[in-house]
């Protein structure tokens, strides 16, 4: 659609907007799981009143803003204090996990060129389980992926297989506190013992569980020390958006010392312009989620994240206990807060994911990925408490309705095609012929996503990754006139 050429009425736009949202996933309603990190308290709402107030303050420079570095002191402090980080230790606000991680290898890669001169390629050591975001950050930042085998039955980490991956070009190895897929949390002590030996800087994604972890483990979850209290771990992500409950746009990168954080500035007074430094990907950026982040925060405390936390434990120990139950169900490895992989060996867990869709739940499904099987992910958040029982009955009711649905022919014939193809000598024609044979035309999914997955689950790698981007492209293209 064109820009109108009028000012438009406020009230109708409002409204077109509201409409705008009408097929989004329908977090208010407590059964999609993952997207939204809510708790439906005051503590959020005054979150929200705080980023409005600050969304148009710019964080671009300190000396016209003093407030924003003040904001951003405060929040540093108090996830430095959550992560046990020694007195010297230093911290960026960021936009999100994927800019914490940005940094962190970023900072890595830079460190790594300071103490080798010598080498011009550099790697980043991933255990399989490590998020998107670092082979993200490979991507962006040239360096070379080294990913490690994880444990088959815990899908923890590998310290062996880490430490026989690790060479002179490395410049950085990862933890996660938890892995995203499977809630689990690795080694990170016995990592790190290996990562000090060989002199490596050790990174600990605390994305998704930095946070909230202390209090799970104050509960009696089953937690290895994970923090800056771990000798050799140098640097840390932690998420503000996800389980702190704070409005999106908000993570911590963390720094043990000044010096390490240094590999992540930016300074540059080579233009005609203003002179340019700062820490983060952005430079002009609203003041909003970092003001939201310092309120709400605050709002909470430690006695109400503890409260939220007991909610959480309670529900998240009944689904799995009720997964466990089940014949045909398991949990994958031994997750120790609210988020975890439901797998079988006996129900297609995509069907089983429509079935759940089918009767309002919203979860994602993961691909087989090494030791680990096709699975469906639950994340639960408070507002999922008061669903539980409901989750509970439908996950039976859901496994039952997938059993009688048979398996994908398409995924069959493509696997049989790709087992003597080299995915290199796929055309973008076949892609795209692959992708309208599941049902995606133009960007949009099918009703049922069970036959795209299935197709998704048989395909090498490479292509994969071309069909996500075929998808993605397909997605975002404007309808102008
Ligand atoms: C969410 C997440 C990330 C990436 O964070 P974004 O905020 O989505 O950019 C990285 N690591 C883990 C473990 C996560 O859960």
């Amino acid at each position: 659609m064109a820009l109108r050429d009028t000012p438009a009425n406020r009230d109708e736009l409002l409204q077109q907007l509201e409409s705008a949202r009408s097929h989004d996933v329908p977090w208010k309603s407590g059964r999609a799981f993952g997207y939204v990190f809510e708790t439906g308290d005051d503590a959020q709402a005054l979150g929200k009143t705080a980023y409005a107030s600050f969304l148009t303050e710019n964080g671009l420079d300190p000396t016209a803003f003093p407030s924003y570095p003040r904001l951003e002191n405060d929040v540093i402090g108090w996830v430095l204090d959550q992560t046990r980080c020694p007195a010297e230790g230093v911290g960026i606000f960021t936009s999100g996990g994927t800019e914490s991680i940005l940094l962190a290898v970023k900072a890595a890669r830079e460190a790594a060129r300071a103490a080798r001169p010598d080498l011009a390629r550099f790697e980043l050591v991933l255990p399989i389980t490590a998020h998107a975001a670092f082979f993200k950050a490979a991507h962006y930042f040239d360096l070379d992926v080294v990913t490690t085998a994880v444990d088959p039955e815990s899908f923890r980490a590998d310290p062996g297989a880490i430490e026989a991956a690790i060479t002179e070009r490395t410049a950085m190895v990862v933890v996660s506190a938890p892995s995203f897929a499977h809630g689990v949390v690795d080694p990170v002590a016995e990592v790190a013992a290996v990562c000090r030996a060989r002199g490596v800087w050790l990174h600990t994604d605390g994305c998704v569980g930095g946070w909230l972890l202390p209090y799970f483990r104050a509960l009696g979850a089953k937690v290895p020390d994970y923090d800056f209290s771990v000798e050799g771990v140098q640097s840390m992500s932690v998420d503000l958006h996800k389980f702190a409950f704070c409005a999106k746009g908000a993570s911590v990168v963390l720094f043990r010392a000044p010096a390490l954080r240094r590999h992540a500035a930016f300074a540059c007074g080579s233009w005609t312009g203003y002179s340019l430094v700062n820490f983060g990907v952005q430079s002009s950026k609203s003041e909003g989620p970092v003001a939201s982040a310092w309120a709400t925060l605050q709002a909470f405390g430690h006695q109400g994240y503890r409260a939220q936390v007991e909610g959480m434990h309670r529900a998240a120990e009944r689904v799995r206990a009720a997964v466990r139950a089940h014949p045909d169900l398991r949990v994958l490895g031994e997750p120790c807060m609210s988020l975890f992989a439901i797998a079988s060996d006996t129900v297609n867990v995509f069907h089983l994911q429509d079935e759940l869709r089918l009767r309002g739940w919203h979860t994602r499904s993961q691909l087989r990925r090494g030791p680990s099987p096709e699975n469906v992910h639950v994340l639960l958040t408070p507002v999922n408490d008061r669903w539980v029982d409901a989750f509970i009955n439908d996950l039976g009711e859901a496994v039952e309705a997938a059993r009688a649905l048979p398996p994908s022919e398409l995924a069959a014939q493509l696997r049989e095609m790709f087992a003597n193809l080299d995915p290199a000598d796929v055309s973008d024609d076949v892609i795209a012929g692959m992708m309208s044979s599941a049902g995606v035309s133009q960007g949009a999914l099918p009703g049922r996503t069970a036959e795209v997955n299935q197709m998704m689950n048989a395909l090498p790698t490479a292509i994969i990754e071309r069909a996500l981007v075929h998808y993605v492209d397909g997605t975002f293209r404007p309808a102008r006139g």
